[in-house]
């Protein structure tokens, strides 16, 4: 093994998902040991089998929900990311994302314990439910139903905030959470039932649009490049920074014209937009202010729309080749 000075020893929990996959790269670029924990549940092995040979990467086969059969010389950051994050998923796999979002996030703080490691914990801008001001700062408590069917990520996610502020309260353990928006970009899952990736595939292969309910209701689509710069920004900050801080892009949007928005930069489709019912507790707005990651991280968004869009279409057509 590599044991160059300064070079970090870092889990990502995840790590074969949409954000963990890029999130690694990301950190294997920067000349890091990284151990990529996954149990598949929702990640991909095509996602990391380009990195199985670097010798910088580890993969480990594993449900965080269990004891994490790891021993390491020294662990410096545990970034959390293992949860089904899209509603498709997440409702289907309801109980496993409630465990990890509790007996989880409990094994990877005894680790961090263990190890005196700092924790970056993805929480979700699913925290604010469907909210009653705009745009959501962290300060703002949120509008959930706990006995619904998006209680499960919602409420799970939320129990975790809790579980981290009493051991950042009690235990003084480093941990930074954040509350990631709507995020899009290459390698997000094709069959997560996410609108971006459901519009894209639907538009390259002649399919309907499926909008639910009207399409006026909002959200704020950030790149995935812009959300892995926030999360290395927020772990490399020397201060702890003592509250939840939202990545997000502010570019509110309706999911109407999303639709219409994608169909432009895929001029040759001959799909055509149909409307099905609303997901139930579905948030009619959600709008990021990040004015705090803007003041601790010097972080904003950098990718606009279309330019995020030409790159995450691009990556639909080719791997549908
Ligand atoms: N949506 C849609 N058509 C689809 C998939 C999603 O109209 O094929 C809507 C969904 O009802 C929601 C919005 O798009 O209002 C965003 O859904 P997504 O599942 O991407 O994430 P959410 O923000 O709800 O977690």
């Amino acid at each position: 093994m590599n044991n160059k000075i300064n070079q970090k020893k870092i889990i990502v929990t995840g790590g074969a998902g949409f954000v963990g996959s890029n999130l690694c790269e990301r950190l294997l670029n920067e000349d890091n040991i990284v151990y990529c924990i996954d149990n598949f549940s929702t990640g991909f092995k095509e996602n990391i089998q380009h990195l199985m040979s670097d010798r910088n990467f580890h993969f480990l086969e594993h449900d965080i929900t269990n004891t994490i059969p790891l021993e390491f010389e020294g662990l410096d950051e545990i970034y959390n990311l293992a949860c089904p994050a899209s509603p498709v998923q997440y409702q289907n796999l309801s109980i496993e994302t409630l465990k990890v979002c509790t007996y989880g996030l409990f094994n990877i703080i005894d680790l961090a314990m263990h190890y005196n490691s700092k924790i970056l914990h993805t929480s979700t801008s699913e925290v604010y439910g469907d909210p009653l001001i705009h745009p959501q700062n962290e300060s703002y408590w949120g509008n959930v139903n706990s006995f619904g069917p998006r209680a499960c990520y919602d409420e799970g996610k939320r129990c975790a905030e809790a579980i981290l502020y009493e051991y950042k309260t009690k235990h003084n353990l480093d941990i930074r959470i954040i509350r990631i928006f709507n995020t899009y970009g290459p390698k997000m899952d094709e069959q997560d039932g996410r609108v971006v990736s459901n519009f894209i595939i639907q538009a390259l292969n002649n399919l309907d649009i499926t909008i639910h309910g009207a399409g006026s209701q909002t959200r704020s689509f950030q790149y995935i490049d812009d959300l892995v710069d926030g999360m290395l920004l927020i772990m490399k900050n020397k201060e702890k920074i003592d509250t939840p801080i939202n990545l997000g892009n502010p570019n509110e949007m309706s999911i109407k014209n999303l639709s219409k928005t994608i169909l432009e930069l895929i001029p040759e489709s001959k799909s055509k937009i149909i409307f099905q019912e609303q997901s139930i507790d579905d948030p009619k707005r959600r709008l990021p202010d990040i004015a705090l990651a803007e003041k601790f991280l010097q972080w904003k968004p950098k990718v606009e729309l279309k330019k995020g869009l030409k790159e995450t279409i691009q990556y639909f057509r080719d791997i549908k080749k």
